[in-house]
């Protein structure tokens, strides 16, 4: 794998995707600014060898016109703030104002363009378009894991326009690297635990990790379709009934596999949608009627935790109760808590997609975990096995 590790940056203009698509208060406060400090160690080493790092990025959707809302001009002060120096904002991503700020630009600068999608051409992986962003730099780095499963201007048409002058930087290299570690290289026994609330968003996923996996656990409200799919009665509990035969047939492909399924026990079973509403404990195939299940029970957890204390890799996607209402969050807190006890033991876990690093965040367990994928869409689409094109563009 090529990084920025590969190249010296003397002397050098590093034309780097970063994803700083940052949340704005209505004052345009950055809110949250992972995503700019995710990318300072690439932006420092650049620096720090004499380079000069031209960033572009989007924000936002403006849908290819300029549109003051989404200016990158209002991310200035925080991106300063994190890293520690001056910007040099361009008021464009191309042409001759942002050829000639880039040209004038001082060894150790940091030079960010205005947003890429004020340009229909960027989402449209237009060639010409990726060929004037290709001038403004003599390396192309993509340190953008989020929308690398995208072929879009500047996140994979631009770098054929680079020969071998292009490489990861460390973030998206720390992306790849943690998905190989789980899909290829996992230490024995691999763990997947799949959660959520649909079968059919996940399935693709299920079907790829089949072949990877030592056990895969189920829960969230994904396992309700399992259960009445093997004849439980689930009362009002989520599930797609058109997904039934397909649940029959995991199960019997994960058989075959010898891959050991780990279907919910007991849950939580609610009277209403609601946080308040009244609960008790009932196994997952005895939910009465007018009951929905939302969090995983006391047994249904002991099991969780007794295969992942035994596990040296693990992947979790997926919450594996209805997590944004405190009393039914417990269950996937409970997980979190396995999660970086194994963690802890030795184990390799990777977080990713969608909201497994929401609720991973709001429970504080970010750092006793062994990573957080940045990426929702584009670590689904990996865990898939498909292959991203901002990743495979970097290898061509
Ligand atoms: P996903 O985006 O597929 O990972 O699904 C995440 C969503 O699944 C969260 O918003 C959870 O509230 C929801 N979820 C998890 N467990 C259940 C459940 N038992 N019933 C309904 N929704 C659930």
């Amino acid at each position: 794998m090529k990084t920025i590790d590969n190249f010296n940056f003397a002397g050098k203009k590093a034309l780097i995707r970063v994803d700083f698509n940052v949340p704005l208060d209505e004052n345009f406060n950055v809110t949250d600014n992972t995503r700019i400090e995710a990318a300072k160690p690439t932006i420092s080493k650049i620096l720090n060898d004499g380079g000069i790092a031209v960033l572009m990025s989007h924000l936002g959707r403006p849908k290819g016109e300029r549109n003051d809302k989404y200016s990158l001009r209002h991310i200035v002060p925080e991106v300063e703030k994190v890293l520690g120096k001056k910007v040099i904002f361009v008021d464009d991503c191309v042409g001759e104002v942002a050829e000639k700020a880039v040209a004038a630009a001082p060894a150790g600068s940091i030079v960010l363009l205005e947003n890429l999608r004020f340009y229909s051409q960027e989402e449209k992986g237009d060639e010409g378009f990726s060929k004037e962003l290709a001038k403004l730099g003599d390396i192309y780095v993509n340190d953008a894991f989020g929308t690398a499963h995208r072929a879009h201007a500047s996140t994979t048409i631009v770098a054929k326009f680079f020969g071998a002058n292009k490489c990861f930087g460390y973030l998206l290299a720390k992306e790849i690297e943690s998905i190989e570690k789980v899909m290829k290289t996992g230490e024995k026994p691999v763990t997947a635990i799949l959660g959520g609330s649909k079968v059919s968003s996940k399935i693709t996923i299920i079907e790829n990790i089949l072949d990877k996996v030592n056990h895969l656990i189920i829960g969230g409200g994904m396992a309700y379709t399992f259960a009445k799919a093997q004849g439980g009665k689930i009362g009002n509990s989520i599930c797609e009934d058109d997904k039934l035969d397909l649940a029959l047939d995991i199960l019997a492909k994960a058989k075959a596999k010898g891959v050991e399924v780990h279907l919910p026990i007991d849950v939580v079973a609610a009277d209403d949608f609601n946080n308040d509403a009244n609960t008790q404990v009932v196994p997952v195939t005895d939910v009465p009627d007018g009951w929905e299940g939302l969090d995983a029970g006391p047994k249904t957890l002991e099991n969780i935790k007794s295969v992942l204390l035994a596990s040296k890799t693990i992947l979790w996607n997926g919450p594996v109760g209805v997590f944004e209402m405190p009393n039914f969050a417990k269950g996937t807190i409970a997980v979190g808590d396995f999660v970086a006890e194994a963690t802890k033991k030795g184990a390799f876990s990777l977080v990713g997609g969608g909201d497994s690093v929401a609720a991973v965040k709001q429970f504080g367990f970010e750092n006793k975990v062994s990573y957080v994928s940045t990426g929702g869409g584009a670590m689904l689409e990996s865990l898939e096995g498909l292959v991203l094109p901002g990743i495979a563009a970097i290898y061509e």
